[in-house]
């Protein structure tokens, strides 16, 4: 009689969990998109991008344009840079939600503290 009972409540834990998890799955899918994909990319062609003479590559920055600019200045290692050093792509403090290339710079690149 208790094995029998207790039989019962398991099937019934398990449906329940179960039940609980496709709960779970449809909630998720009910998400719109964009909360869950990653924030959005700068392009060099964006309004801010433009007013910082902000490019992917730090190669391909207009040395003319910006004579203070150095090759070894980059997103990665600027003080703005919100990422890893690991990171591709990342927030930058002047950027708001849209990430910046690793390789990438704009002209108010600062060097980050020791
Ligand atoms: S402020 Fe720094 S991290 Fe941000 S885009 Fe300019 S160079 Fe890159």
């Amino acid at each position: 009689m208790t094995d029998r009972n207790s039989e019962g409540r398991r099937g019934a834990s398990r449906r329940e969990f179960v039940g609980r998890a496709a709960g779970g799955a449809c909630l998720l899918a009910a998400l719109p998109v964009r909360v869950l994909a990653a924030p959005p990319r700068a392009e060099e062609g964006d309004e801010t991008s433009v007013q910082l003479g902000y490019r992917h590559d730090t190669k391909s920055v207009d040395k003319k344009k910006y004579p203070r600019h150095a090759a070894t200045q980059e997103c990665v290692n600027c003080a703005m840079w919100q990422g890893t050093p690991s990171d591709a792509w990342a927030g930058c403090a002047m950027f708001g939600r849209k990430q910046i290339a690793a390789k990438g710079w704009c002209m108010a690149w600062a060097p980050k503290p020791a």
